[in-house]
């Protein structure tokens, strides 16, 4: 792997903001500065670890760029482990990018999105697993996400790892001592107890399956889905949320084609809202398919917001809406009751079991406040579940776990008494959990995590 050019990039968000950041790391980043950067009160070398105020300046036009506070940063005590120098500048996208085409025209090379927490990887700062953990901080939702996001880049999730892999090795030992030398009688351990150490490893990744699976809620969201036929004001009541216009809202029946996903925050719960195309029958082809899935998030929402046009009777639509109900966390909205009510309270009472129906109307802006409530209520009484958890998994984790999972497990189905199958089945749990720490992962996976990065980071 090439790691030993230069790379730099512009390490805060673009748009206007007090102060931005030019990030550069890599052999050329000393150089650099001496450059492209005039200290005010300082000479050359600059000190490691120091801020200099002082002015960038284009070497060859003599321009002065920006005033700036530079500090370079030797390795290794680095976040990339390499020679680092940051620039802070003024915000803005002006003087970001001049400074960085001064940078790139200097023989450094724009980052790709990830690259600096890359190489932090490579040259073994952080493991994957804490990679990874950092990308869920940057993109927390919640405190309660940040917290276990944060847990995770600490190092607590690799650590549990590590002693699982470690446990491994133990019983690996013995094993291939056994398959070397057949003839001496050597394996130190017996069956029965690699049977309940291959158990106990086995428990151990279940109940980090188990932990992956709940955190899934503070990454994504409470699957919320949106449900009910064309026109009852779906798309509203998710603008209305958002509080902003981005579901397109018409009076065409249909028009929500597609399902649009939607991050928002009930006093500190993440929702994932998914709105999607009304359940009912129809011959366009591209509503049929939003109706398929619609179908089937139902099944996997956490929580359903059912709504009615409280202007009209019940229709055979609402109905076979109700009949997938069953078993579902439900709140039946009775929207546009500021129309003359066909539809009341009252007459949709016994329709879906113990739900609760509010009513609304999207138009005046009524019930909202009503609606979170009831949603932060039912989801704080534990009806719809959310639990502390300590990590946040990737599904890309998630799958290793799994993996892991069926290996060990397999170890004990398998004939006990082969010892090559034995040690192959252990070996390969060992480097399934190795992927999660980023210990036996291949350039083509390191590539599409990183991808996921911005640039800059
Ligand atoms: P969807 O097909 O279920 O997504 O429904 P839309 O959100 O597109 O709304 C359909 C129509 O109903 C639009 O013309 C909305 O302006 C209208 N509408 C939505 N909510 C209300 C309401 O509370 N009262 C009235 N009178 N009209 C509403």
């Amino acid at each position: 792997m090439h790691i030993d050019d230069t790379i730099a990039a512009v390490a805060t968000p673009l748009g206007e903001g007090g102060i931005g950041i030019v990030r550069l790391s890599g052999e050329a980043a000393p150089e650099i500065a001496e450059i492209i950067f005039k200290p005010l009160k300082a000479e050359f070398p600059l000190q490691s670890h120091h801020l200099y105020y002082g002015y960038i300046i284009d070497p060859v036009s003599r321009e002065k760029i920006d005033e700036v506070l530079v500090s370079l940063m030797l390795a290794p005590h680095t976040y990339t482990r390499e020679d680092v120098l940051e620039i802070n500048c003024h915000g803005g996208i002006v003087p970001l990018k001049k400074i960085l085409d001064l940078v790139l025209a200097n023989g450094v090379r724009l980052a790709e999105p990830g690259e600096f927490t890359k190489r932090a990887f490579l040259h073994g700062r952080l493991d994957l697993a804490q990679a990874e953990g950092l990308l869920q901080v940057i993109r927390a939702r919640t405190e309660e996400g940040l917290k276990a996001a944060v847990n995770q880049l600490a190092g607590s999730f690799s650590q549990e790892i590590k002693e699982m892999r470690q446990q491994i090795l133990f019983l690996l030992a013995p094993l291939e001592a056994a398959i070397d030398f057949p003839e001496e009688d050597i394996v130190a351990i017996s069956k029965e107890t690699m049977k309940t150490k291959v158990k106990e490893l086995r428990d151990r990744v279940l109940t980090l399956l188990e932990e992956a699976e709940k955190g899934k809620i503070y990454r994504e969201g409470v699957e919320t889905a949106i449900i009910g036929r064309p026109n009852v004001g779906k798309s509203s009541l998710l603008n209305a949320l958002l509080r902003e216009e981005r579901a397109i809202v018409t009076e065409v029946p249909g028009t929500t084609r597609d399902l649009l996903e939607e991050h928002i925050n009930i006093k500190g719960i993440p929702l994932k809202i998914i709105d999607s195309a009304g359940i009912r029958k129809t011959k366009n082809q591209v509503e049929i398919i939003g109706v398929k899935r619609a179908h089937s998030l139902v099944k996997r929402a956490d929580l359903i917001l059912f709504m009615l046009d409280a202007a009209e009777d019940l229709q055979d639509e609402d109905r076979e809406i109700v009949s997938l109900l069953q078993g579902k966390k439900v709140i039946v909205l009775l929207n546009k009751t500021d129309l003359t009510q066909k539809l009341t309270a009252k007459k949709v009472e016994k329709l879906v079991d113990s739900a609760k129906i509010i009513s609304i109307s999207l138009m005046q802006g009524e019930g909202l406040d009503e609606l979170e409530d009831a949603i932060y209520e039912l989801i704080l009484s534990g009806t719809v579940e959310i639990e502390r958890v300590s990590f946040l998994a990737s599904t890309r984790q998630k799958q290793a776990l799994l993996k892991a999972k069926d290996l060990l497990e397999q170890v004990w189905q398998n004939n006990i008494n082969d010892f090559d199958i034995l040690s192959l089945d252990l070996q390969a749990a060992y480097a399934a959990l190795g992927e999660i720490t980023g210990e036996t992962v291949g350039e083509d996976i390191l590539d599409t995590i990183f991808a996921e990065f911005c640039i800059g980071k």
